[in-house]
């Protein structure tokens, strides 16, 4: 598998495999079945309820600890010195590990000074690897950069066809920090699999449209976080390494942005607060 070089050094498998929205009964078994398609990188969050499921999958998969690189994120509630600090390690022991490959502020919000010095603690004391954030915009996320001893090695953003981030992708590369894809496939929204651009793409080399998304991805250096239930499905989105996209191919999936989210904005007071009322019960 391609990896990516963090700015500590650490190389990322370039493609991940996205556990939000399977529920906890299918999450070991889905584990399982991504590890043995071949998957060596996975992406999970203490609001997605199921960590201890994710742990069950890796240790039932007998893939030895140091193959893989396993990414969780702290939620909101828990963004401070003491939440990161207290809700740290009960991650840890739901997914029975010692340590995580990557440690992510979830979201923008609530005590991201005192959080990103708990996760600095963390790091120099080898409990996690990597550190970084998620849904930062590029001003805040240069902000914690520059106010900080440790730059995030990642920014976890929502990019897809209809979302692409460009000055997003190229700003925060630029300052070091790796970009990571969520929704790569935007969930299925704007019958993307369907779609007619990326389908006379597809065809042109035999692959599917969720292969073209991830390859264009790839070719952007960008990590990608793909969800799928289905174990043929696993298979085909990693099947991505034997063609290349031309600049014409490129130039036609850029006609298909529409410059904003396809869920919704992190800028918007009513998603905050939403947020901060979720009742996530066990984080
Ligand atoms: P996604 O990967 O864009 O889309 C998943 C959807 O696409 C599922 O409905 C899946 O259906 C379908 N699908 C997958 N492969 C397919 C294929 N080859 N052909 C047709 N349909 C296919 O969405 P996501 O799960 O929201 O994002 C991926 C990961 O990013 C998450 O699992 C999570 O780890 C991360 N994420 C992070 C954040 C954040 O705020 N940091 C937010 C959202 C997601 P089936 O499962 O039925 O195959």
């Amino acid at each position: 598998m391609q990896t990516v070089q963090l700015n500590n050094g650490i190389d990322i498998p370039i493609l991940g495999f996205g556990v939000f929205q399977i529920p906890k009964e299918q999450t070991a078994q889905a584990v399982q079945n991504a590890i043995h398609a071949g998957y060596r990188h996975i992406d999970t969050a203490q609001s997605y309820l199921n960590e201890r499921e994710v742990g069950e999958g890796i240790a039932a998969s007998g893939i030895a600890r140091d193959e893989l690189f396993v990414t969780t994120k702290i939620w909101v509630h828990n963004v401070s010195y003491d939440g990161v600090m207290r809700s740290f390690d009960e991650s840890l022991a739901r997914l029975g590990l010692d340590y995580v490959d990557l440690l992510l502020i979830h979201q923008p919000f609530n005590d991201v000074y005192g959080a990103w010095r708990a996760m600095e603690q963390l790091q120099t004391a080898g409990h996690v690897r990597s550190i970084g954030i998620s849904n930062f915009a590029v001003d805040r996320a240069v902000d914690l950069a520059e106010f900080n001893e440790v730059v995030p090695q990642i920014n976890q953003i929502e990019i897809n066809p209809f979302q692409q981030q460009v000055s997003q992708i190229q700003a925060l590369q630029q300052e070091g920090i790796a970009v990571e894809a969520w929704a790569p496939f935007a969930e299925g929204k704007n019958d993307i699999f369907s779609h007619p651009v990326l389908s006379e793409i597809a065809q042109r080399y035999n692959k599917s449209i969720a292969q073209v998304i991830v390859r264009w991805l790839v070719e952007q250096d960008v990590i990608v976080l793909a969800k799928s239930i289905q174990p043929e499905r696993m298979v085909e989105n990693i099947d991505v390494f034997d063609f290349a996209l031309t600049a014409d191919d490129k130039a036609e999936i850029a006609t298909l942005n529409l410059g904003e989210s396809q869920f919704f904005s992190h800028a918007d007071p009513a998603m905050i607060k939403w947020m901060r009322g979720r009742e996530l019960e066990g984080i």
